[in-house]
């Protein structure tokens, strides 16, 4: 039989560069040594080229020679940007027609600095995929780019040794990734912030092609900024010009901003002992958002201008996708769906968005189709992450799509405002055993534990699309997510994750079982303790004082993540027994308390 030819897709990133390629039935990105993504940056060293991760740990060594963020420089001059150079640490030269990095032995344009990027790329697809004969490649652009910019791209990958099948427009891709071609008809808007440049793009989507309809963007504004923001706030005050302490600051910038994407507040301690500096400040995820809000104002005011070029208005736009790192940002997040009206599509990793869908348009110009989207049955369940860290299926494994499951969820904390809701796909009870599909967020008024009722609809349509819709019926508040479910999963996995699922049956019972008895208790030890002035006016001392002895035990079990399914039971029942007369008199003394002073008639 002969072999199937591959052809990659390459996302010739500003920041990365990510290669990829279908397995099976589904694009993924080829990963080396653990690493996914190709930073694009070279070092000349004069004897050597550094490309990729060698290069980035050699940019302290050669600052004047490491050359990153290239794509930026693509089609620019060096009169043109001459004010924007002179932050960089690497030399350029050139005049009002050329812009050239100096190496140590002649220097380069900044596509001949993309040579190595997609050499690189190459190498890695056929070294992992042991396949030295890949050079079929479809290449990814900016939708901005002008024929020049295509064509010396396109000049720059088949001196890389590569055969390009097609260069295509980076938000094209994006809406390729998710699956969007297979939706009839509609306008997209692609929001694409990363480390170093933003693009907003509108397409027009007809029987599966794509039209751009308008770009805008900057190419100086991205997650590089929202770095040196952070730098700037560290070094209020202070006059600190050494390269060294610079360089080393805008690292741990970067890593506070991807931390707080996750956290409230991250504590910042720097104490560069060689180099007399000393940092100890916390930093919140307000200041951040303070921090940044004018930079992410003029996306949206980028976004706006997109649209009025595309004479269209908000609400003619149906799809909203979020490319590029710095789309990670809750406050971007927050403000491109409050700006469109619309939850962004967010289900794939917007590093690599970009890559799969150039992987999605290399299989179909090589005449395959993608028939795993029109599946038509689920192919793993998928459910939402409830107490404890268990997962609730909702969408069974097997299901004949089209389907649409509601279940209704509360909370189990007083006056909560926001329920965290997280889609998993996968056949284990736990989530650290299941694949994380995306997660939203529903703002809900402070109410009581329990008191909130969200229904949560889970609706697969007929292309594999996934839909959460959560709606509080109390507060008729509502959040929604969209989620191609089988995209970056691939078929050994599926396998996997089955096999493991009944390999693992009894222990992942046993688990499931633990965790809601651990849920029980917890709800118990709420409700009791809330009563306890009531307890003890109404019923005799020591039964409440028996009560009080078994919360403890029950918390003391909390505490030590008591793994013991009986020990659990055993203070989870009598705690059940205990105060089911408290209940009983509770019941009765409320019921006393709201007749007080009616007419039997007016009851
Ligand atoms: P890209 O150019 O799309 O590869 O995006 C790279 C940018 O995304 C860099 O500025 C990263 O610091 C930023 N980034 C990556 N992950 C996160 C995150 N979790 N939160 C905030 N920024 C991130």
């Amino acid at each position: 039989m002969s072999k199937e030819e591959i052809i990659i897709g390459i996302d010739l990133g500003t920041t990365n560069t990510l290669v990829a390629c279908y397995e099976g039935q589904i694009p993924c990105v080829i990963q080396e040594n653990e690493s996914r993504m190709i930073p694009s940056i070279v070092t000349y060293t004069g004897d050597e080229i550094f490309v990729g991760d060698k290069a980035k740990q050699n940019f302290s060594k050669y600052p004047e020679t490491t050359f990153f963020s290239a794509k930026r420089f693509f089609g620019k001059t060096f009169a043109e940007l001459e004010e924007n150079l002179k932050k960089m640490p690497f030399k350029v030269t050139g005049d009002d027609k050329s812009l050239k990095f100096v190496t140590p032995n002649k220097n380069l344009s900044p596509f001949e600095i993309s040579i190595e990027v997609l050499k690189e790329a190459k190498n890695r697809a056929q070294r992992v995929l042991n396949d030295n004969t890949i050079k079929k490649a479809v290449i990814t652009v900016p939708a901005y780019f002008d024929d020049g910019q295509r064509n010396e791209t396109k000049t720059a990958a088949m001196a890389a040794g590569l055969e390009v099948l097609r260069i295509i427009n980076e938000p094209t891709a994006a809406a390729l990734a998710y699956g969007l071609d297979f939706k009839k008809e509609g306008k997209i808007a692609v929001y694409d912030l990363g480390g170093g440049t933003f693009d907003i793009s509108i397409l027009d989507l007809k029987d599966g092609v794509f039209r751009v309809l308008s770009t805008n963007g900057d190419t100086f504004l991205g997650g590089d900024d929202f770095d040196t923001a952070i730098v700037d706030y560290l070094l209020e005050g202070v006059d600190e010009k050494r390269p060294e302490v610079l360089i080393a600051l805008k690292y741990a910038a970067e890593e506070i901003k991807i931390r707080l994407s996750e956290k409230d507040s991250v504590p910042v301690k720097i104490d560069l002992l060689d180099e007399d500096f000393y940092i100890d400040k916390i930093i919140t995820r307000d200041l951040f958002e303070s921090l940044i809000q004018k930079k992410v104002k003029q996306t949206i005011r980028a976004s706006k201008k997109a649209l009025k070029d595309a004479q269209l208005e908000v609400g003619d736009i149906s799809e909203v996708v979020l490319v590029g790192g710095s789309s990670r940002i809750p406050l971007v997040r927050s403000m491109v769906g409050e700006f469109f009206d619309k939850q962004p599509f967010i289900g794939l990793n917007p590093d690599e968005v970009v890559a799969l869908g150039a992987a999605t348009q290399a299989r179909i110009i090589s005449g395959k189709e993608r028939d795993l989207l029109l599946l038509d049955v689920i192919p793993l369940s998928i459910g939402l992450e409830t107490l404890g860290g268990a997962v609730t299926k909702v969408l069974l494994r097997n299901t004949t799509i089209p389907a649409s499951v509601t279940e209704e969820f509360t909370t189990s904390v007083d006056d909560q405002t926001g329920i965290n809701l997280n889609v998993y796909q996968g056949e284990r009870e736990l989530i650290e055993d299941c694949r994380p599909l995306g997660k939203f967020k529903l703002s809900v008024p402070p109410m009581k534990a329990g008191y909130p009722r969200v229904k949560v609809t889970f609706h697969i349509d007929e292309n594999g699309m996934l839909k959460v819709d959560a709606f509080e019926e109390r507060s008729g508040q509502k959040a929604q997510i969209e989620i191609n479910p089988v995209i970056g999963l691939s078929h050994a996995e599926m396998n996997n994750v089955i096999k493991a699922s009944i390999d693992c049956a009894m222990d992942d019972f046993q688990l499931r079982m633990i965790v809601e008895l651990r849920n029980k208790a917890e709800r118990i030890i709420v409700a009791t303790e809330r009563t306890y002035d009531k307890a003890y006016r109404l019923m005799e001392k020591s039964d409440v004082d028996e009560i009080k002895v078994w919360v403890k035990k029950a918390k003391d079990a909390l505490k030590r993540h008591e793994k013991d399914q009986a020990i659990l039971e055993k203070v989870v029942n009598t705690l059940g027994d205990l105060t089911l007369p408290l209940a009983d008199l509770l019941f009765s003394d409320a019921t006393k308390q709201a007749l007080v002073g009616k007419e039997t008639t007016a009851i």
